[in-house]
C-alpha cells in the first residue's frame, strides 16, 4: 500500500480514515501516494483556523506578516529539490514546466514578503483620504480596509498545485487571514509537501496554515458570513460554488478563476518574416506546449490577418514538429504528460469536437513519445487546428467556446478591410470574456488602440513589439504584479495585481466621525 498522505487541520496532522484516493504517476502509470480527508471534524478546523490562526495573524503587523512570508520563501527554497522529484512524478511535467509552476509560486510568495514590508507596522491600511461631509470641515469620512475576521477556504485546480498555493496564500497570510486549501486531489502531493515544511518550520501561528486533501465534501458548508472562498477551475464546478447557499444565503465573498478561451492576435502590416511576425509564431507555439497546454493563460485562438494564414500555419507548424514528447525524465524530452488518463481522453473528446468546424493543420495524436509506452503514458502531441478562412472564424462557434486543456489551438484568420482590426476584435470578443489576450505588432499607436478595445473583456493585454522582444515576461506568465482575473467567462475573477490582492481579505469601512476622532485612527 502506498503511504496516506496526512491532512494538517485543527492544529494537528491528522490521515483520513478511508481507505484514500490513489494519486498515480501520468508517464509510468505507477503508484506514488494516497489522500484522504474521511472523518475529519470540519467544523472544529474551520473553527480552530478562525480563533487560534486568525486571531494570532491580526496581533502581528502587516510587516511582521511580511517577514513570515520571506521565511517561508527560504524554507521552500532549502527544498525545492524535492518539489521537483514530486511534480516529475505525479504532474510528469520536464523542468522547465515544473520551474513556471514551483519557482512561480516562491517568487510569488517572496514578491508579496517585499511588498508587505511597504505597509509597515500597522494593523489595518487607510484607504485614500477623509473627505468631508459637509461645508464644516470638522465632520469627515475616512474609509480604512481591515482584515476580515474569517477563513480563506481556497479550493484549487490541478494544473498549478504549487503557484495556485502561493499567489492565493501570500496575499492572504500577509492580510491577516488563515488560509485552509484544498488541493486538486490528482496532484495534491506537492500542495501537501509544501505547506508540510512551512507548517514544520514553525513560522506561522498555530491554524494560519491549514491543509485537507481529498475530498471537498462538506467544506463549503462550513463557511460563514466573514469567510472567503476562492475557486479555481473548471467552469462547471466554478457554478456549484457560485450558486452554493453559503454563497447565495450568507453572502460569503467568492472569487472564481475559471476556464477561458486565450486569445492571441498577429496585428495587419506584419509581413512573414518580420520580426513582429517571428515573435508572434515563436510565442503562440510556445505557449501550446508550456506545461502541456495545461494553462488557464494558454493561447487557445490565434488571430492572423486572412492573407497570412497559410504562412502562418506553415511557420507554427514547423516549429511544433520540433515538440519532442514523453517522458520527462529523458532530457531530450520538451513536453511532458497530461496529468491524467482522465485529461487525455477529455484532450482527445476535445479535438474531435473542434475537428467538426475545423481542420488539422499538424497532427500532434500521431508523434512518437520518447521513452514513454503510449499504452500508459498521458502523453499527446501539439496539435494545430485551422478554420480556413474569415467565414469560418465566423462560423466556427466551437472554437470561440471551446477549451481544450491540453497542447491544442486554432488558426482563425480575420478580415483586415482598410487595414482595420474591427473583425479581430469582434473574434476575440466571442470568447466572452478571456484572462489573457496578447497583441503583436510594430506600430505602437495601433497596438494602444487594440488594447484599448480589448481591455473591458480581458483581465491582461500583453503587447508584444520589437523593442521588447528579450524583456517581455511572456502571454501565460502571471506575474504577481499584474492582475489575474478575467471577466465573464473567465470566471469574473481578481488575484493579484501587486497589492490589490489584498482587498478581497479586507473589508472597507467608512468611518464617519470629527476629524480629533479620525487623528486618533
Ligand atoms: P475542477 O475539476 O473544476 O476542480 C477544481 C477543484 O474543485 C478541485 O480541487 C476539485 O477537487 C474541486 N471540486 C470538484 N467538485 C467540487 C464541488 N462540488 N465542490 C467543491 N469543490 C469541488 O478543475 P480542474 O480539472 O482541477 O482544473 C482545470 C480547469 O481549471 C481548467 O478549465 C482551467 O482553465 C481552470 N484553471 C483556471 C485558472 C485560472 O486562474 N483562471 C487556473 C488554473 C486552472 P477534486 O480534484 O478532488 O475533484
Amino acid at each position: 500500500m502506498t503511504e496516506l498522505l496526512p491532512n494538517y487541520f485543527n492544529g494537528t496532522w491528522q490521515t483520513g480514515t478511508g481507505a484514500g484516493t490513489v494519486l498515480t504517476d501520468p508517464v509510468l502509470g505507477t503508484e506514488l501516494v494516497r489522500v484522504d480527508a474521511t472523518g475529519l471534524d470540519l467544523a472544529a478546523g474551520f473553527g480552530f483556523a478562525r480563533a487560534q490562526g486568525g486571531q494570532a495573524l491580526r496581533a502581528l503587523t502587516y510587516r511582521q506578516r511580511a517577514a513570515m512570508l520571506a521565511a517561508a520563501q527560504k524554507v521552500l527554497q532549502a527544498n525545492r529539490d524535492a518539489y521537483y522529484d514530486i511534480a516529475t512524478a505525479n504532474s510528469g511535467t520536464v523542468k522547465n514546466d515544473t520551474d513556471v509552476d514551483v519557482d512561480g509560486g516562491i517568487f510569488t510568495l517572496g514578491t508579496y514578503a517585499k511588498m508587505g514590508e511597504s505597509l509597515g507596522d500597522t494593523h489595518f491600511i487607510m484607504d485614500g483620504d477623509a473627505a468631508r461631509l459637509g461645508k464644516d470641515p470638522l465632520f469627515q469620512s475616512q474609509h480604512i480596509l481591515s482584515p476580515t475576521r474569517g477563513v480563506a477556504l481556497f479550493i484549487n485546480a490541478f494544473n498549478f498545485p504549487s503557484w495556485g498555493l502561493w499567489e492565493k496564500a501570500a496575499p492572504a497570510l500577509l492580510s491577516g487571514v488563515p488560509v485552509i486549501v484544498k488541493p486538486a486531489t490528482a496532484t495534491a502531493w506537492l500542495t501537501q509537501r509544501m505547506v508540510k515544511d512551512v507548517v514544520d518550520a514553525g513560522i506561522f501561528p498555530v491554524g494560519a496554515l491549514s491543509i485537507v486533501c481529498g475530498s471537498s465534501a462538506g467544506l463549503m458548508d462550513q463557511l460563514q458570513p466573514f469567510d472567503v472562498v476562492s475557486f479555481t477551475g473548471s467552469a462547471d464546478t466554478a457554478a456549484v460554488i457560485r450558486s452554493h447557499p453559503v454563497v447565495t444565503q450568507r453572502s460569503v465573498r467568492v472569487n472564481i478563476e475559471a476556464d477561458s478561451v486565450n486569445s492571441a492576435v498577429l496585428l495587419p502590416g506584419e509581413a512573414a518574416g518580420t520580426e513582429a511576425f517571428d515573435l508572434f509564431v515563436k510565442e503562440v507555439a510556445r505557449e501550446m506546449t508550456v506545461k502541456s497546454g495545461q494553462k488557464c493563460t494558454a493561447i487557445r485562438r490565434i488571430l492572423v490577418p486572412e492573407a497570412l494564414y497559410h504562412a502562418a500555419a506553415q511557420a507554427i507548424s514547423a516549429r511544433l514538429a520540433k515538440t519532442t514528447v514523453g517522458n520527462p525524465r529523458n532530457e531530450a524530452v520538451r513536453m511532458g504528460a497530461l496529468v491524467s488518463r482522465a485529461q487525455l481522453v477529455a484532450v482527445r473528446e476535445g479535438l474531435d469536437y473542434l475537428k467538426g468546424q475545423a481542420t488539422v493543420l499538424h497532427d500532434g495524436s500521431t508523434a512518437a513519445l520518447v521513452d514513454a509506452d503510449p499504452a500508459v503514458a498521458c502523453c499527446v502531441g501539439p496539435t494545430l487546428l485551422g478554420v480556413g478562412n474569415a467565414d469560418g472564424s465566423d462560423t466556427s462557434d466551437r472554437v470561440h467556446d471551446t477549451e481544450v486543456f491540453g497542447p491544442v489551438a486554432t488558426l482563425v484568420p480575420y478580415r483586415t478591410t482598410d487595414n482595420s482590426i474591427a473583425h479581430a476584435v469582434a473574434l476575440v470578443r466571442r470568447g466572452q470574456g478571456s484572462l489573457v489576450t496578447s497583441l503583436y505588432g510594430s506600430d505602437p499607436q495601433a497596438l494602444a488602440w487594440a488594447a484599448r478595445e480589448l481591455a473591458d473583456s480581458h483581465g491582461r493585454v500583453h503587447i508584444i513589439s520589437p523593442d521588447v522582444a528579450a524583456l517581455h515576461t511572456g502571454h501565460g506568465n502571471v506575474m504577481p504584479q499584474s492582475l489575474h482575473g478575467g471577466p465573464g467567462r473567465a470566471g469574473g475573477g481578481e488575484e493579484l495585481g501587486g497589492l490589490r490582492a489584498l482587498n478581497f481579505y479586507h473589508r472597507r469601512t467608512a468611518i464617519q466621525a470629527s476629524t480629533a476622532v479620525l487623528g486618533q485612527l
